[in-house]
């Protein structure tokens, strides 16, 4: 039985990080979505609303599961019990913070194995920010996030 959790800031969860919990999860047994509690950069939508809008997003996958969490990234993986920590990676960028990250965190957890997915092609340049910024201005997001996301943007955004 192999555990994975898939931890970032979701605010919000948009169809890209779907795209990589799905296709984790046909590869693990059980995907935890770890909601980050206390991320750096500011947040539109508070814990709740992102844990909320995240469960409701993938409520049709019955191996994804969605926790918030607001210590280490490898301590929340330990009480999971996951093996793995996935994460994505898109073309313009995140490699480097990701090995970064996946260095000290293999560091603070050498049994936590980190795999990270390539975005796929029609997400590569999506991300919560880039969405924030659409949605304020009243731009079509359709396909890019779900659509409890867009009624809840639009709604921020009213
Ligand atoms: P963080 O604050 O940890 O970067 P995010 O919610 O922004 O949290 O992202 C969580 C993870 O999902 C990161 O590994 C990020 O690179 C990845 N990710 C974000 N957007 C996409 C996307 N469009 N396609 C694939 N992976 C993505």
């Amino acid at each position: 039985m192999i555990t994975a959790v898939y931890p970032g800031t979701f605010d919000p969860i948009t169809n890209g990080h779907i795209d990589i919990a799905a296709r984790s999860a046909r590869i693990f047994h059980r995907v935890i979505i770890g909601i980050y509690a206390l991320p750096k950069k500011e947040v539109l939508f508070d814990l709740e609303e992102r844990l909320a809008l995240a469960r409701e997003a993938v409520k049709g996958y019955a191996n994804i599961s969605v926790e918030p969490y607001d210590d280490l990234t490898v301590d929340f993986a330990r009480k999971m019990k996951a093996r793995v920590m996935v994460r994505g990676l898109r073309v313009n960028g995140d490699f480097e913070s990701e090995f970064d990250m996946a260095m000290m965190n293999n560091r603070l957890d050498p049994n936590l194995e980190i795999v990270c997915f390539m975005a796929s092609p029609q997400f590569q340049f999506l991300s919560s920010s880039i969405i924030k910024e659409v949605a304020k201005l009243k731009g079509d997001i359709n396909d890019l996030v779900p659509h409890n996301v867009i009624n809840a943007l639009y709604e921020k955004f009213s």
